[in-house]
């Protein structure tokens, strides 16, 4: 028997499919399936929560740059908190990283976006590094910020039930099939029938995807490990910006008195419910200490979370070439909630066959279309030009 049979159903409940199903829910019947008891179980509970038009590859600069406005302005009674608070970037080269600073100031987009600066003026804004580690200078990026994710994706879930949209929790897509032109869906929730499935399965969009015998796209989940630790004998100043060096070994920045290291680590893996190794935290411990004069003291939390990556690291959005009604919103890599908004309205304005809002004015939806991966066209790795 079928539970229901709404418009749009959603695949993966995390900041991908909450905010979608939020944006198609003005003009569409939405129900979002999630396999979890909690929403934000896997990666969208698991972030450093950073907001940088600096940082991914082209095309995830300007899906940030186009959500920068949702997030200073979101609707009304979207979140009692704001959603963004000021926390500026600093990306520090060594002597030997001269060229990759060179190659980063190279991006036009990102030149306009940061201030470079000198060995001096790095160390003042960020005390605890080593003179050596910035010895090239830096780029710093002052309007980049932290994001409350959770609020940000319980605003989004908020605004979707408020649009009569449903959420349905313990909810996992088990089997995918056409059937007489709507996608017939069984899941442990039941059975469920709709002429559209957005495919928001984080790390599993691939699994998603071979339910219905449709083609991968590739996806690569990668793991990385974030930890909250002490400083010795130190106190730690929220001022302090996010420091991230150029070619991204690590990174650190305040976190509620604490810090927040992370080994910037991406190791391939299967998805799953992915657990810190020591040796990650080893890694990010002795990083953060090579760099800085800093002593790490107590580690008080860690974590590892699931970062998806199409192979030009480039989310995936759009409907599947070959699967009519099956949407891909999927790949968001290291970015998905600070592009969430703009990848949302993205997704709304393909699935109406509407005009992009004016944020996605001159975005060309062809960088992140599922067609690129059709016939030969494998694009080579590309992590941020
Ligand atoms: C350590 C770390 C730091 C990060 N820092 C940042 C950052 O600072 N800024 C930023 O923008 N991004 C950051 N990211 C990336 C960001 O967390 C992800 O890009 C984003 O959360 C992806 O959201 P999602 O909804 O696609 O995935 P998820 O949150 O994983 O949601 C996918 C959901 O699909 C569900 N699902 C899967 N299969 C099924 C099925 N068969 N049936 C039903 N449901 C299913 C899963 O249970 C899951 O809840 C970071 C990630 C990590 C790990």
């Amino acid at each position: 028997m079928i539970r229901s049979q709404p418009d749009i159903l959603v695949i993966g409940g995390g900041i991908a499919g909450a905010s979608a199903a939020a944006e198609l829910a003005r003009t569409h019947r939405v129900v979002v399936l999630e396999a979890e008891a909690a929403p934000g179980y896997h990666s969208t509970g698991r972030s450093a929560a950073v907001f940088s038009e600096t940082y991914g590859n082209r095309a995830v600069r300007a899906l940030t740059r186009a959500s920068r406005d949702f997030f200073h302005q979101p609707p009304t009674q979207f979140s009692p908190y704001p959603l963004l608070k000021r926390r500026s970037w600093l990306h520090v080269a060594s002597e030997a990283q001269a060229f990759a600073l060179e190659g980063f100031l190279a991006m036009e987009d990102v030149a306009l976006r940061v201030s470079r600066i000198g060995q001096a003026e790095v160390l003042a804004l960020s005390p605890l590094l080593k003179p050596e580690t910035a010895a090239a200078g830096g780029a710093y990026e002052r309007d980049a910020a932290d994001i409350d994710v959770d609020a940000v994706h319980q605003g989004y879930l908020r605004l979707l039930r408020h649009r009569g949209g449903t959420v349905l929790t313990d909810a996992q897509v088990t089997s995918l099939a056409r059937r007489g032109g709507k996608w017939l869906l069984e899941s442990t929730a039941g059975a469920f029938q709709a002429a559209v499935v957005i495919n928001a399965a984080g790390a599993w969009a691939d699994a998603v995807a071979a339910l219905a015998g449709i083609e991968p796209m590739r996806i690569q989940a990668c793991r990385r490990t974030a930890v909250l630790v002490e400083l010795a004998g130190e106190p730690i100043s929220d001022a302090w910006p996010l420091t991230i060096d150029i070619e991204e070994a690590y990174y650190f920045k305040p976190d509620a008195g604490l810090l927040l290291i992370s080994p910037a680590d991406e190791t391939p893996v299967e998805p799953c419910d992915v657990q810190p190794e020591e040796l990650d935290v080893a890694i990010a411990i002795d990083r953060v200490e090579k760099a800085t004069r800093a002593s790490i003291g107590r580690v008080r939390r860690k974590w590892a979370g699931l970062r998806s990556f199409a192979p030009d690291r480039s989310p995936v959005i759009g409907f599947d070439e070959a699967a009519p009604g099956f949407f891909w919103l999927a790949g968001q890599g290291g970015y998905g909630i600070q592009t969430a908004p703009a990848a949302a309205a993205l997704t709304a304005a393909l699935v109406r066959d509407d005009a992009r809002p004016p944020e996605l004015a001159s975005f060309d939806p062809s960088e992140v279309s599922p067609a690129r991966f059709t016939g030969s066209q494998r694009p080579a790795t590309d992590r941020r030009s």
